[in-house]
């Protein structure tokens, strides 16, 4: 849910979401429109029919308990590498590095001062963490290149600017080019981003037919199709009624 979504935008969506569905089975058990309407608030929307997947395939084959194995996890609809490694890490306490955004900046400026390939990175943040308690360490990391070490970064007050590698170096900003960096988001507000919440919202409240084109009348109708045809392939609306999938 904090991928690309702030923790501001997510802290109460996700509490509630919690609170419907408290367990993979319960979320297993939820059709894919009541799902989608909780998730309201929560980022892509595909995420939560990925989830909803995962709950299924936690409870086909894992008698309902989240896997503990990277493996097992990596298995599961919608989780790659960064995910695997921080639930196996957070919530099971696997002596595992992630490597999110936030990370990558922190290791090819702090420690290289250069650009990193995936490997580079992988084998940078292992060494680094060595043999401390993982999740504590990722989560440190994970603060720093959010609190100080972003885009931007403020090394005034950084706590660890004293050893930072690329500022006793200097040259240019190693972080963009490095493996695992995102580049810079465009701005939210007029974003397809937030015109796709806005589009599943009136279908979540059932709009169709002409009062949905009369919703949408001040958006060019080739996005629109766009954002329809992009929903329609994640698996999130029927188009033929243009409603929301149950299946
Ligand atoms: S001193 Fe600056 S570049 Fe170095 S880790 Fe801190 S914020 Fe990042």
């Amino acid at each position: 849910m904090l991928q690309q979504t702030s923790v501001a935008r997510v802290r109460e969506p996700w509490r509630v979401f919690l609170q419907a569905y408290p367990t993979p089975a319960a979320l297993a058990a939820a059709p894919l429109d009541e799902v989608l309407i909780r998730w309201r608030g929560l980022g892509y929307p595909r995420r939560a029919r990925n989830l909803r997947e995962a709950a299924r395939v936690i409870c086909s084959e894992h008698a309902g308990a989240v896997p503990t194995g990277l493996r097992a996890l990596r298995a599961l609809p919608g989780v790659g590498e960064y995910t695997a490694s921080a639930v196996a890490s957070f919530a099971f306490g696997a002596p595992l590095s992630v490597l999110d955004t936030n990370v990558g900046r922190v290791l090819a400026r702090a420690l290289a001062a250069a650009p990193l390939t995936r490997l580079q990175a992988r084998a940078l943040a292992d060494a680094a963490r060595g043999r401390r308690a993982s999740a504590p360490w990722n989560q440190a990391m994970i603060d720093l290149g959010a609190q100080f070490c972003t885009a931007r970064p403020r090394c005034e007050v950084c706590p660890v600017r004293r050893a930072c590698a690329w500022r006793a170096r200097g040259g240019p900003d190693p972080a963009p080019a490095s493996a695992g960096v995102s580049r810079a988001q465009a701005p939210f507000e007029g974003s397809d981003r937030q015109l796709r919440g806005r589009v599943l919202a009136r279908l979540v409240e059932g709009v169709s037919g002409a009062a949905f084109e009369a919703a949408f009348a001040d958006v060019e109708r080739a996005r629109l199709a766009r954002i329809l045809e992009g929903l329609r392939a994640d698996g999130l609306v029927e188009l033929e009624s243009v409603r929301l999938a149950r299946a």
